[in-house]
């Protein structure tokens, strides 16, 4: 019988090691923090990252699938078949393998819309998403979510210890590989000086970390993944100035050679970005790099004037198009 338990027991391990790391890749994900509606084909392809290439085709996304006919607001909003509201609405764009490109625009822009459709939390209405030529509807969700790290604002630390917060994703890290990343995070030096270090208790009911340290650890976290996709969410603040430029240089170094979709609301952090797509009412209504976009005199470079501290305010035009 030993011969029989023995293949068993471990084929369980295995199943349950996957769904572990699936689940852990969704909790990580901040802006993960809903159900989310796919169809899912637990037969499908793992996806194969080779450069990372990612393609927007025409992607149109509505939250409200459901007739909504009866809803009182805005005459002007843009509708679908259906008679939701568009919240992304025929959006394209590539991303070349190893790029950063940044999304930023008004609150309410549509700008972590983009990211859960990545990521499949939901399904696009129309038009598709590729990563290296593969439709993210066609292969397993297990492996498109391992294939994607996140370093956020709710950067997410469970009630365990230090260690196993940075290893949560990748199973099979040693000592010298978390401390490595931790080290690369900028994370080291403040663990070493917890109570128990590494074996530190933190999350709910365990040592309360600062946000900032909340952010190295998700940092060194996505170090250990060494994902191929990389997605941050305003990766800086609630720190001071040195910290923020320790998380930045650890951040910068993070995302080279590797495909990074930034949210970005402070446009300092992202001017270097590869290209920085201007999103306003699910729409890109802007697109470029920092300078191409400076030289167009649209909202993203009345945004920068006013976060440069150049001009006073947004002039009322971008206000009130923000408030449509
Ligand atoms: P912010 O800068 O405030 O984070 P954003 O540009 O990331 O905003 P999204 O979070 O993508 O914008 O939201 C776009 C629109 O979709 C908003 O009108 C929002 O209210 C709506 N929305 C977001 N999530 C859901 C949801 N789960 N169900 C229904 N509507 C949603």
């Amino acid at each position: 019988t030993q011969q029989l338990v023995w293949p068993m027991a471990q084929f369980g391990q295995v199943v349950n090691m996957y769904q572990r790391a699936e689940a852990s890749s969704e909790r990580i994900f901040g802006l993960m923090d809903e159900q989310g509606r796919i169809e899912r084909d637990d037969d499908a392809d793992d996806l194969e990252v080779r450069e990372g290439r990612v393609e927007y085709d025409r992607v149109s996304f509505s939250y409200d699938t459901v007739d909504s006919s009866d809803s009182t607001d805005g005459a002007e909003t843009v509708r679908d078949d259906s008679g939701s509201e568009r919240i992304i609405d025929d959006v394209s764009f590539d991303v070349d393998g190893g790029e950063t490109v940044a999304l930023v625009g008004p609150t309410g822009a549509g700008k972590s819309t983009v990211l859960k459709l990545l990521l499949r939390l939901y399904d696009v209405d129309r038009g598709t998403i590729r990563i290296d030529g593969q439709d993210v509807r066609d292969v397993s969700l297990s492996s498109l979510r391992q294939s994607m790290g996140y370093v956020g604002q709710q950067s997410f630390l469970f009630y365990g210890t230090v260690e196993e917060n940075v290893t949560y994703g990748t199973f099979d890290a040693s000592r010298e590989e978390i401390i490595e990343a931790a080290k690369a995070a900028e994370a080291h030096e403040f663990i070493q000086n917890l109570p128990d270090g590494y074996d530190t208790m933190v999350g709910e009911r365990g040592v309360k970390l600062s946000g900032g340290q909340r952010q190295r650890v998700a940092i060194a976290r996505a170090v250990l993944k060494d994902p191929d996709i990389l997605v941050l969410d305003e990766a800086t603040s609630d720190v001071d100035t040195e910290t923020e430029m320790l998380i930045q240089r650890s951040i910068d170094d993070l995302t080279e050679n590797r495909t990074t979709f930034a949210i970005a609301h402070r446009l300092s952090t992202i001017k270097d970005a590869d290209q920085i797509l201007v999103l306003e009412d699910g729409s890109i209504v802007e697109r470029g790099t920092h300078g191409d976009l400076l030289e167009n005199d649209g909202l993203y470079s009345h945004l920068w004037g006013v976060q440069a501290g150049e001009i006073d305010e947004l002039p009322q035009e971008f206000i009130e198009r923000a408030q449509r």
